[in-house]
């Protein structure tokens, strides 16, 4: 027993000091350098500079493409881990996509919480917001980095109101900006009144030069700069935004740092938050309520597929965020859906395009198992005591197109494409129930479109041709719902691979209208039931 009493506590210790989080922003506000940036300060690289200069990305269809063609360091993998003070932290990667799709929200089911990076100059951005709101929507702790203020932008109190109004998360300033944004000259550090100057290092290679400077010197240094920021910080203190760890925990506030990624400013303070603020992982839910503790047999869940990762390899990695227990690799896991069991002898671990074999990991770690085709995304991995994990919900799509491969020749590289790329959730694969047999691709982003056709030609060879559809809205039903809605007019039923039933509307007023002759019907809201 006594082994059993060392090895819980050593899982929990374990446990403790793990850090999981993603990084979401709008493209271009500096994701990239600030997860570069972070490598640096924890020591993980020894310069910056090493994540490949992403040439012509700004004119490629996509990030995810551009990507998959440089697959640079760390940018591209799916989780990074690293050790910082005596934390060992997982950042995970959420795609860089234009528009919010179905894979981001995945990998948010996967993190204790979230750091929010903000460009000064262009504030929440409508493309990204609804990124924001499901973060939001997950409860997840969230702590907002405002960007770029080497650079003319906005009003930094402007946009703690933007972000309030938009978001719906109170941010509560950590650090507050010293000179406008262009002309930063530091920060102030509202939990100790100190002065941080702002030095711009030699293209933010090497770790920034932080001059802590005490309030009274820099009162006098900084002249006029310096009484407009504290009397903002008074305005601050004022309306009591200021941090508090309950309401972050409950995803309600959300701590703001600023500074300059590119220039390594802020960047120190922010580590140093994500390992003092952000939660160590949680016993999760199982899909009866009941929580598996951490230091329950091993447990797991699958929040991300990739097929062709490395194409010299054509190989197929399942994504599994641990949730209790201890990972070895050769550990024998049963997948809860089939009842199999599952060798993990290719279990790896990412860093870059770096793939390292993974030994042991812990809960909130990410592990890669190789050559996992039969696992599906949301799929529970589990050892000795069997859990289920509530399914992912699935985003209502709200685009649709029907599809069809150009060449009738390639008929069967087409169906295994589809295949494939329906099971990493690339995106839904519907059929009408009665009617054309040809399949309707739902997508909640237009990009999600363009990977699909893009990895059929180049990972199946089979070209495809889009056709439009009437729909325009989609909502899941029950079976029963089904039978009584399916015949109206304008509204047609679709069936999903896992057997879920949506109902395709023409608009929104059709809906509306349907909604209304039927009050009996729960059309569900944003999410359809997984
Ligand atoms: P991502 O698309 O969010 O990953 O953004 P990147 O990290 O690729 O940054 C987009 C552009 O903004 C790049 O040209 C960066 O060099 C630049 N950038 C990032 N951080 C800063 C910063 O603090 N100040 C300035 N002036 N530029 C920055």
């Amino acid at each position: 027993m006594l082994t059993e009493e060392v090895e819980s506590g050593e899982i929990l210790k374990e446990a403790a000091r793990r850090r999981t989080f993603a990084i979401i922003s709008h493209p271009d506000a500096g994701k990239t350098t600030l997860t570069e940036k972070f490598l640096l300060y924890a020591g993980a690289i020894a310069e910056a500079g090493a994540v490949k200069a992403r040439t012509g990305r700004r004119d490629t269809r996509s990030d995810w493409m551009a990507m998959e063609q440089e697959r640079g360091i760390s940018v591209t993998s799916t989780a990074l881990q690293f050790e910082y003070r005596d934390c060992v932290i997982n950042l995970l990667d959420t795609p860089g996509h234009r528009d919010f799709s179905e894979d981001t929200y995945r990998v948010l089911t996967a993190v204790d919480a979230v750091v929010m990076v903000l460009d000064v100059a262009k504030g929440v951005e409508a493309q990204t917001l609804k990124l924001f709101e499901v973060c939001r929507s997950l409860g997840l702790p969230m702590i907002t980095f405002l960007n770029k203020l080497d650079r003319p932008g906005r009003s930094p109190l402007e946009l703690l109101d933007e972000i309030e109004a938009k978001i719906g998360v109170r941010p509560t300033p950590v650090t507050w900006p010293v000179g406008i944004p262009g002309e930063f000259h530091g920060v102030i550090d509202r939990r100790t009144g100190g002065f941080t100057r702002f030095e711009r290092s030699v293209r933010g290679k090497t770790l920034a030069p932080e001059v802590e400077v005490d309030a009274s010197v820099a009162a006098t240094e900084e002249g006029g700069d310096w009484t407009n920021a504290a009397d903002e910080c008074g305005l601050l203190d004022a309306v009591g935004a200021s941090h508090d760890q309950e309401s972050f925990l409950e995803g309600k506030t959300s701590p703001l740092f600023v500074g300059s990624a590119m220039n390594n400013f802020g960047v120190r303070s922010l580590l140093d938050a994500v390992v003092d603020l952000i939660p160590s992982p949680r016993p999760r839910r199982d899909v009866d309520g009941q929580t598996r503790s951490l230091d329950a047999p091993l447990s797991g869940f699958v929040f991300k597929i990739q097929a062709n990762m490395d194409p010299a390899h054509r190989d197929h990695v399942a994504f599994v965020r641990v949730c209790s227990g201890r990972f070895v690799r050769g550990v024998s896991l049963t997948h809860a859906a089939t009842g199999r069991t599952f060798s993990t002898k290719y279990a790896s671990s990412l860093f870059g395009s770096d793939r390292s074999t993974v030994e042991v990991a812990f809960p909130g770690d990410v592990v890669g198992l190789v050559n996992a085709g039969e696992l599906r995304i949301g799929d529970a991995l589990y050892a000795d005591s069997p859990v289920v994990f509530p399914s992912f919900p699935q985003f209502a799509p709200e685009l649709f197109r029907r599809v069809r491969v150009k060449d009738p020749g390639r008929a069967k590289q087409f169906r295994r494409g589809l295949d494939q790329l329906e099971r990493e959730g690339v995106l839904q694969v519907l059929y009408e129930l009665d009617g054309d047999p040809l399949p309707v691709l739902a997508a909640v982003g237009q990009m999600q479109f363009e990977v699909f056709q893009y990895r059929m030609e180049h990972e199946f060879g089979a070209l495809t041709e889009y056709l439009s559809t009437p729909y325009r809205v989609a909502r899941v039903v029950t079976a029963e719902d089904a039978a009584t809605l399916g015949r109206i007019p304008g509204v047609r039923l679709l069936r999903r691979g896992d057997g879920t039933l949506l109902l395709l509307f023409e608009s929104a007023i059709r809906l509306q209208t349907v909604m209304r002759d039927h009050p009996e019907v729960d059309f569900g809201a944003l999410l359809g039931s997984g």
